[in-house]
């Protein structure tokens, strides 16, 4: 029998047999999609769940990025990350924004508030950090500066579903945090994703806009997009959601196995838990210094696919080397030298609630040979 392939991720599938009763429910009701019961539903219910006042439903994790740019209206500039998926700054571009980019710390992989000063010109607007891998920037500082420059914080939070810092939900920092619920994140509904608000008169105006801007059968305040989730996908989501907190439990025994198998190979790097946050495991990057590990990353990456063990390169090439950005003066590798070089040592071990004792056994071999 041919050796199984071990994928990076597994997506979370709610039970086939409640999702047809619920589907059912569905095809009685006739009513498909546009804010019906189990829409309804599933924003209360992960309301309650991330513990944040008010939050909106999206198609994706992108469309609330560029709509929350939208709803705030950000023009001009507004510094960000290099070291992310490329929709943070593809929502910027969405906007004609000119994205600045800042390098990150090595502790966190987010931006590092103390280059952030540097970044800032009059036409400065906002800054937009990502909660890279889930693990919280640090937030008091980008709001200290945010304060005494006026400017807006949008979080990229597509990583940080269910993240907490001292009993506080990371997705309360900042002016909006957005998440993703894409098929390879911890928490899923096939596609989607949400906006995370502070008030009520805000969650209202981000329901215009993924609705066309409608407010009302006859009034249109602004040119919104569609990104309305339909019924099916809010039923997959609130079944999903009584199952995610399982799904982190398996996902942090398979990052104590890691740590405790990795903890004395020479040249390999990986991050501990925080104090006082309360993790959700969604990645395992691991920095492989390859000098003292006696292979580079790449060499590792490709060795572990030759063995059918699907490791992940994010975040690399940087979003600052991709073409649309490359030209960008912040986009100047002498700029970033941190994220650059992260980029050239990290690899995300596969990380899921159903990996076996069997996969992280032959994982680990690829690593310790
Ligand atoms: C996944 C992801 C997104 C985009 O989410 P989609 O649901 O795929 O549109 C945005 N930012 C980051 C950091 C992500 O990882």
């Amino acid at each position: 029998m041919d050796t199984q392939q071990i994928t990076v991720t597994s997506p979370l599938l709610p039970n086939l047999e409640d999702f047809n009763e619920m589907l059912k429910e569905i095809w009685a009701s006739k009513w498909i999609t546009n804010n019906g019961q189990f829409h309804k539903q599933l924003e209360k219910a992960l309301s309650e769940y991330l513990k944040v006042p008010y939050l909106s439903l999206f198609t994706n994790g992108t469309l609330p990025l560029i709509t929350a740019l939208q709803a705030l209206r950000i023009t001009g500039e507004v510094i960000t990350t290099p070291y992310s998926f490329v929709a943070t700054t593809h929502s910027l571009w969405w906007n004609g924004i000119k994205p600045v980019f800042v390098d990150i710390e090595e502790s966190t992989c987010g931006i590092d508030p103390e280059k952030i000063e540097a970044a800032i010109t009059p036409k400065t607007t906002a800054i937009m950090p990502v909660h890279c891998y889930g693990k919280p920037c640090n937030t008091k500082r980008i709001q200290e500066i945010a304060d005494k420059y006026g400017l807006k914080v949008i979080y990229d939070a597509a990583h940080a579903f269910g993240v907490d810092v001292n009993g506080e939900s990371i997705l309360n920092a900042g002016d909006m945090s957005t998440l993703s619920f894409h098929a390879t994140k911890v928490y899923n509904t096939l596609e989607g994703g949400a906006l995370v608000v502070h008030d009520e008169v805000t969650k209202k105006r981000i329901d215009y806009l993924k609705n066309f801007g409608f407010a009302g059968e006859t009034v249109v305040v602004a040119p919104g997009i569609n990104s309305k989730v339909d019924e099916v996908r809010a039923a997959y989501g609130l079944l999903n959601l009584k199952q995610v907190d399982a799904a982190i439990s398996a996902r942090q025994k398979v990052a104590q196995i890691y740590r405790q198998e990795l903890r004395d190979v020479p040249g390999v790097r990986f991050f501990e838990d925080m104090a006082g946050v309360r993790h959700n495991y969604s990645y395992f990057p691991i920095f492989i210094n390859a000098e003292k590990f006696g292979m580079s990353r790449d060499e590792l990456y490709f060795k572990m696919k030759s063995q059918k063990v699907l490791g992940r390169r994010y975040f690399y090439p940087l979003i600052s080397d991709f073409s649309t950005y490359r030209g960008l003066p912040s986009a100047a590798p002498e700029n970033l030298p941190v994220a650059k070089r992260i980029a050239n040592e990290v690899i995300c071990l596969p990380m899921h609630h159903e990996l076996s004792e069997n996969d992280l056994e032959r994982i680990l071999n690829c690593i310790k040979k």
